[in-house]
């Protein structure tokens, strides 16, 4: 048997032969070689087992070192932050490397700070809410207050030159009736931007006859653009339906500025309107519109400003051509409503181009009632109309305009009076005007639609918001014509009801 080296070598240096082979000596040494054998196994067991622990604890360590310098780290990231948000820097850290309490505490005086500041800000806007709704209220009630006497001065104006003035005289009222017409330009737009910015754009869905409305659209503008040496020409895409739902009014408002300015900043040049069809659906069309002019052109670096409100290309802009800077704001916000958007290319001294697309409901022929009628060949000869009207000016601009189509007119100053009348005699048609002392004339309508249902009533007013539109036709009045109108429109209003 081979012994435990040691043993082996203190055998063979102290034991003799005989002792070797002695049976009870070899059993003796077989056990002790084999303690020896264990000893060496439970060492070598021990110094691996230490090893081990050795290498567990260093890398704990290192780790416990890593996550310290982490903290360390983001403590100084925490206070860096802390400070860059905070509003009261009078309080510095106690330079306690790592108080998260005392972080915690700060951020909690910082989170209150800032909910109290957020209040205030909440305060803050409620009250420039109210301020602006104030001031859109004021807008309102004071433009609305100025388009009344205006009313009287446009109406005036236009009686005066039809009855053939002096040569003298008619070019002051020229200049009259220009800065008159101005002035109700300026103040519709003003009235209409306040409406739209308010969120008040309520698009009104009603058939209407495309070809017509830019074919009237360019009529309008026809002498302004011969005063400026102008032509207008119209290409309309002859695969295009004639007839669509949507607000014809807002439509006819958006080229008719569009229109308006090609004709104001073009000299000697050449305006031309263009709607071309470029998808017909199954119950809609999609046309591209575009308003091109040869005229002055707006620089690059303009063409996103011209859209903002209260803003021109430059300013002698405002000294040539007037003007608010609204018209575009307005067209831009309109075809937004209408999904829509208005672009631009425009160069210096060439000209521009004003474009969109529109998506428009479109509508079988028949099914249009509103077709707006001809005005030739017919007058008011034989009709008998009361006028309900409590201002001295219009009831003499509306009399001389109604008695120069031969018609027959009777007064009645307000809505009391004007239902006593009915109840006495027969009228082919009643002009009610709406704000008026005694009785209004939703209350008169209300009153006359009691006990009489056939005479058609046409609302006066000078504030043509939705509101309106919608109370008028509640009441019973079968339609509404704006102040100051224009004559033309009244007229084919009033032939629509009574031709
Ligand atoms: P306004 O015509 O009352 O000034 P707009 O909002 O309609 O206001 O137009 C803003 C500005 O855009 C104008 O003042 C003008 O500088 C520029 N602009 C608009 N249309 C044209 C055009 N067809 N040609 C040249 N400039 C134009």
């Amino acid at each position: 048997m081979a012994y435990h080296k040691l043993l082996n070598r203190q055998i063979k240096k102290y034991a003799d032969e005989e002792l070797i082979t002695d049976e009870r000596f070899i059993r003796f040494i077989e056990s002790v070689s084999d303690s020896y054998n264990a000893f060496d196994r439970d060492k070598e067991l021990s110094d691996y087992a230490f090893l081990v622990s050795q290498l567990e604890f260093d890398e704990i360590n290192k780790k416990l070192k890593e996550e310290v310098e982490l903290r360390k780290f983001s403590i100084e990231k925490l206070k860096k932050t802390l400070s860059s948000i905070r509003t009261d820097n009078n309080m510095p850290f106690s330079g306690n490397d790592d108080d998260l309490l005392e972080i915690v505490d700060l951020l909690n005086v910082e989170i209150n700070k800032r909910k109290e500041a957020e209040k205030q800000l909440i305060i803050a806007k409620e009250e420039a809410e109210e301020a602006s709704h104030a001031k859109s209220e004021f807008l309102s009630v004071i433009s609305h207050e100025i388009r009344t006497p205006l009313n009287a001065v446009i109406g005036m104006g236009h009686l005066l030159l039809k009855n053939t003035p002096r040569a003298d005289q008619l070019n002051n009222l020229k200049i009259l009736k220009t800065s008159a017409d101005n002035l109700l330009v300026l103040i519709n737009d003003i009235l209409d931007f306040n409406k739209i910015e308010a969120g008040k754009l309520d698009l009104e869905e009603t058939s209407f006859n495309i070809k017509n409305l830019i074919t009237d659209i360019v009529n309008a503008n026809t002498n302004a653009a011969h005063e400026r040496e102008n032509e207008i020409i119209i290409s309309i895409d002859e695969n295009l339906p004639d007839y669509f739902m949507s607000d014809s009014l807002r439509i006819g408002q958006v080229l008719n500025n569009l229109v308006s300015n090609a004709v104001k900043f073009t000299h000697r040049g050449l305006i031309k309107v263009s709607i071309d069809l470029k998808e017909m659906k199954s119950n809609s069309a999609v046309m591209d519109i575009s308003i091109q002019d040869t005229g002055v052109g707006i620089k690059k670096e303009k063409h996103s400003n011209i859209f903002l409100p209260f803003t021109q290309a430059s300013s002698s802009i405002t000294r040539q051509y007037g003007g608010t800077g609204l018209g575009l704001a307005i067209t831009k916000r309109i075809l937004g409503a209408l999904n829509s958007d208005i672009q631009v290319e425009s160069e210096p001294d060439k000209g521009s181009k004003f474009y969109f697309t529109l998506e428009l409901k479109t509508i079988e022929p028949n099914d249009h009632g509103q077709y707006e009628p001809d005005i030739v060949d017919f007058d008011l000869k034989n009709k008998t109309l009361l006028l309900v009207e409590d201002t001295l000016f219009n009831v003499l601009y509306a009399t001389q305009l109604l008695e120069g189509w031969n018609a027959k007119v009777e007064v009645a100053e307000n809505g009391a009076i004007a239902v006593e009348m009915l109840k006495a005699g027969n009228y082919d048609l009643v002009l009610m005007d709406l704000q008026m002392p005694v009785m209004d004339g939703y209350t008169a309508t209300a009153k006359i639609r009691e006990f009489n249902t056939s005479t058609p009533v046409i609302a006066l007013t000078a504030s043509a918001t939705s509101n309106v539109r919608q109370k008028v036709i509640e009441v019973g009045m079968q339609d509404y014509v704006t102040k100051p109108f224009n004559p033309d429109d009244f007229f084919a209003k009033l032939k629509k009801y009574l031709g």
